[in-house]
């Protein structure tokens, strides 16, 4: 069974402002009751690989930890591997690790160091592209690993903070913009 396709207005229309969290002045997108409705989830999963068929790609990388849920759902439908880029001290195995810049003091993403091989074709997903910083950082550890990122994909985009300015050289795309 197929579920009709939303759009992306119905996505957005799911997305649940929370003002001041976790902290004063930050509205929170949570993207929980888009996750708990069929119908939209799978239509966010559909949008988010779009441009590429099963096959395809060998390897969808998702980020701690909203990010899981979309590039997990997307590697089953595009039929490839998935991996996890954490948080530091998270993974078990060996690791590469990158540090990026927050707003206060600095933050550090990893991932395993056989994770991918080199010339593996790749897809990053995560739920939501502010800053760009964690992004940027996802990207220097699969660039490490000698992959190749066809793209970054995210379901929503907060675009008066300019993050794609940190991915130039990459195609971005985002199901949902404010
Ligand atoms: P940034 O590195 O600034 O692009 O931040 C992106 C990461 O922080 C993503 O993994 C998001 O899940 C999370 N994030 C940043 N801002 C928000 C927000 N307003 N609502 C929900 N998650 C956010």
């Amino acid at each position: 069974m197929s579920l009709p396709a939303p759009t992306a207005n119905e996505i957005e229309a799911a997305i649940r402002n929370i003002p001041d969290f976790p902290k004063p002045g930050i509205q929170f997108k949570d993207i929980t009751p888009v996750l708990a409705d069929a119908r939209l989830f799978n239509g966010a999963i559909a949008e988010l690989c779009k441009p590429f068929k099963p096959g395809s790609v060998d390897a969808v990388v998702g980020i701690d930890a909203r990010g899981f849920i979309f590039a997990a759902a997307a590697a089953v439908q595009l039929k490839a591997g998935f991996v996890p880029i954490r948080k530091k001290g998270k993974l078990p195995y060996t690791t590469h690790e990158q540090d990026y810049a927050l707003e206060y003091g600095v933050s550090t993403v990893a991932v395993h160091t056989d994770a991918l091989k080199a010339g593996e074709r790749v897809i990053l997903i995560d739920d939501l592209l502010a800053t760009g910083g964690t992004a940027a950082a996802a990207a220097a550890l699969v660039r490490k690993l000698g992959a190749e990122i066809l793209e970054f994909s995210f379901l929503i985009e907060l675009r008066f903070l300019n993050g794609r300015e940190k991915l130039q050289g990459f195609p971005v795309r985002s199901v949902v913009t404010y």
